[in-house]
């Protein structure tokens, strides 16, 4: 180790619990998510999607008339739900992409992949543009409540749809092809239950295979190490292995062919 921060392996108490291991580092086990519990969350988006929807429906009720809301303006309704309309679209969007790195879709078929990672951008459409279209056509509304709500309307729908976009789709190919990528190099650590793991600093994009890596140990930024399978790597957003620790291995593979 080079500049004496050290890395002690622990065994993990609790999900998640930071271990505090001696005085020059610190090692966090995080634990990879159950992949039931991406199911949970996608049936809880599905759930928040659909009551963003249904602000949506009454808006546009209160809009044609068939639906009368109390003690406040029109256009304060239709700016509250808007905004609770964009609230559900985002929270369920959020919970999707998370279920979507815990538990991979294929990419095989490449639209099928793109639309079900970007379910809740197409979500945030059905949810405001429907709604932009009735408030900016509707002949009743005064024009101050048809430019303000139309406005606040706009801009939900591109905060809901940019928010609700995954930047850093993860495919279950890709992640079955780190895990190979791991294992074939022979030269990883395990946690207690004999799975491989990769370490990583909280604010880093790369995973590291060896915990000696120069990047780990060069970086001030944190003294805490996380450390956990490739799964949860993925889990937390580290899709990429970093160029150093590749390097090395690739060298020592070619050494030991050599001594072969
Ligand atoms: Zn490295």
């Amino acid at each position: 180790m080079k500049n004496g921060k050290k890395i002690v392996d622990v065994e993990t108490k609790n999900k998640d619990t930071n271990v505090s291991l001696n005085k020059e580092g610190k090692i966090v086990e995080v634990t990879a998510s159950d992949k039931s519990s991406a199911k949970t969350k996608r049936i809880i988006a599905v759930i928040l999607w659909v009551l963003a929807i249904a602000c949506e429906v009454v808006a546009v009720l209160n809009i044609f008339g068939k639906l009368e809301l109390p003690k406040l303006s029109q256009m304060a309704w239709l700016i509250i739900l808007i905004v609770v309309d964009l609230i559900f679209v985002v929270c369920g969007s959020m919970l999707w992409k998370k279920a979507n790195h815990i538990d991979p879709a294929s990419e095989k078929n490449k639209t099928k992949f793109w639309l079900w990672n970007n379910l809740g951008s197409i979500v945030s459409v059905v949810a405001f543009l429907p709604l932009i279209i009735i408030i900016f056509t509707n002949k009743d509304l005064d024009g101050k409540t048809k430019k303000v709500a139309g406005i606040v309307a706009i801009v939900a729908l591109l905060i809901g749809g940019i928010a609700s976009y995954d930047f850093n789709p993860v495919s279950s190919e890709q992640l079955e092809a780190a895990r190979q990528e791991i294992l074939a190099n022979g030269n990883y650590d395990k946690n207690d239950k004999g799975e491989p793991v990769v370490y990583w600093l909280e604010h880093s994009k790369k995973y590291h295979i060896n915990k000696d890596c120069s990047a780990i140990n060069r970086s001030n930024t944190s003294d805490e190490i996380k450390r956990g399978t490739i799964d949860a790597a993925y889990e937390h957003g580290l899709t990429e292995p970093c160029r150093i620790c590749i390097k090395k291995i690739e060298k020592a593979q070619v050494t030991e062919d050599i001594g072969d």
